[in-house]
């Protein structure tokens, strides 16, 4: 129940710090039918997410199960009066080496799990070669042998329906775009209409966005500027569209407004959206008013003028990453005095927001030293001017190397958010990576 993903990866982050337990790979995430008994309430029907961890512990199988009992608890897993009602989280011990455990508390391998390809399958991705112990038609065959039966992993017609998705808990989050604009630099003009912004808001999710950012006025250097009128006539019928279908995504995502107006944000967030984007970091007080008095994260992006400037940028004798990081100091402590939670603060960078090429690059590959600022950091790299140092490609043919900077901020930096056009090829690459680079 609720934000599920968020369940998964924080009861992940708890379990990762267990003393004498090391989590060494973490499974794509499977959307599943429930699992119903008999005579069950129809809301029960609630479709679910799993995954499975790969742990090494000198712990022994009771003493694990009793921690994993707690860390439910203390997610918030209320006692059931039934089994098998929705649930916040649900940890189960699914297999241990060649272990057979048939105890009141506790049955290892898990029951049923040959039959369950929501709990097999991503065994079988982390652990291909585990052999099913127990007597039977299935007897030391491996994992990845038992799970043929199922066919593809994303064709859904397996048991449950059981499908995987393109989300992960372990890699940065990917914020889907969506501009509702005439001449954003990358895409401008696609999603005008709701309609089609719905549809390319189901598809970025499918793709693996976890976050919708939908702005209506474009902040780029040759963008042209719009009033607040013409913002909110354009950002509405999309907002309440794609609020309104919330229930209709494979993973309910969360909606952000890009927007560097205080009534706009007020609006939008009477909408529905979870949280604003503010390319102009707060700079004005009506801002920090309105978020004070709202429960919404807020994105608040290092830059020197809005819309960007090609003349007003950062000294080119200095390090790009010490002048964004004192000033993002200062900002979110100002803020932070003034009764913003520190929780709710996401902080970006802005690559390309008064920055020379090779200051964002330097940027990018400095983005770890954000960490320090105690709040969660996103990157928004995608396809922007830099990359001409790389590329004569103009700026919607630079997914290759958004994606290649996406994979090198997810293996060298610990940022918790990259905003990208192309969700699908960026996701699709930081999978085979973490597929690759096991943790
Ligand atoms: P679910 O059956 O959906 O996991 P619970 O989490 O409430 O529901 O589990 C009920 C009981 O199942 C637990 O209290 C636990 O003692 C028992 N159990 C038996 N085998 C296992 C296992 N391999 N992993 C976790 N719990 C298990
Ligand atoms: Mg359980």
């Amino acid at each position: 129940m609720g934000d599920r993903l968020a369940h998964l990866r924080l009861a992940w982050q708890i379990i990762s710090a267990i003393p004498d337990l090391i989590v060494k790979q973490v499974s794509p995430v499977y959307l599943s039918d429930a699992l119903l008994p008999e005579n069950a309430a129809d809301d029960w029907n609630q479709p679910y997410l799993n995954l499975a961890l790969k742990i090494e512990t000198k712990l022994e199988p009771l003493d694990l199960l009793h921690r994993l009992k707690k860390i439910e608890i203390d997610i918030g897993r209320k006692p059931a009066k039934r089994h098998w009602g929705p649930r916040i989280i649900d940890i189960d011990i699914l297999a241990w080496d060649d272990v057979i455990i048939k105890e009141d508390a506790l049955t290892v391998p898990h029951s049923s799990l040959q039959e369950r390809p929501f709990a097999l399958w991503p065994l079988a991705d982390i652990a291909p070669q585990w052999k099913f112990p127990l007597e039977g038609p299935y007897h030391q065959k491996t994992a990845a042998q038992i799970v043929e039966q199922w066919g593809s992993r994303f064709s859904g017609e397996a048991p449950f329906h059981t499908r995987q998705l393109y989300q992960r808990i372990d890699t940065p989050q990917l914020i889907g775009v969506i501009n509702v604009t005439p001449d954003s630099y990358s895409d401008g003009g696609q999603a005008f209409d709701p309609d089609h912004a719905l549809q390319q808001a189901l598809s970025l999710v499918e793709a693996g966005a976890t976050i919708l950012d939908i702005g209506a006025e474009a902040t780029s250097p040759r963008a042209s500027l719009i009033d607040s009128k013409t913002e909110w006539q354009r950002l509405e019928p999309v907002l309440t569209r794609i609020h309104a279908a919330r229930s209709e995504f494979c993973v309910v995502p969360i909606i952000s407004v890009d927007t560097r107006r205080a009534e706009i944000a007020e609006k939008a967030l009477a909408q529905g959206a979870d949280w604003i984007n503010d390319v102009t970091g707060l700079d004005d007080v009506r801002m920090r008013e309105v978020l004070l008095s709202s429960n919404a994260d807020c994105i608040v992006m290092h830059h020197l003028s809005i819309p960007a400037s090609d003349d007003d940028n950062l000294p080119r004798d200095q390090d790009p990453a010490s002048l964004v990081y004192a000033w993002a100091k200062k900002r979110i402590d100002e803020l932070v005095k003034q009764g913003i939670k520190r929780e709710k603060i996401i902080f970006d960078p802005g690559i390309g927001f008064g920055k020379m090429a090779e200051q964002s690059l330097l940027l990018l590959q400095h983005a770890q030293v954000f960490k320090s600022l105690g709040v969660r950091v996103l990157i928004a790299h995608s396809r922007k001017r830099f990359h001409a140092l790389f590329t004569n490609k103009p700026a919607h043919e630079r997914d290759i190397e958004t994606a290649t900077a996406a994979v090198y901020l997810a293996n060298q930096t610990s940022v918790d958010y990259l905003r990208v056009h192309n969700v699908e090829m960026c996701a699709r690459a930081l999978r085979m990576n973490a597929a690759l680079f096991p943790q």
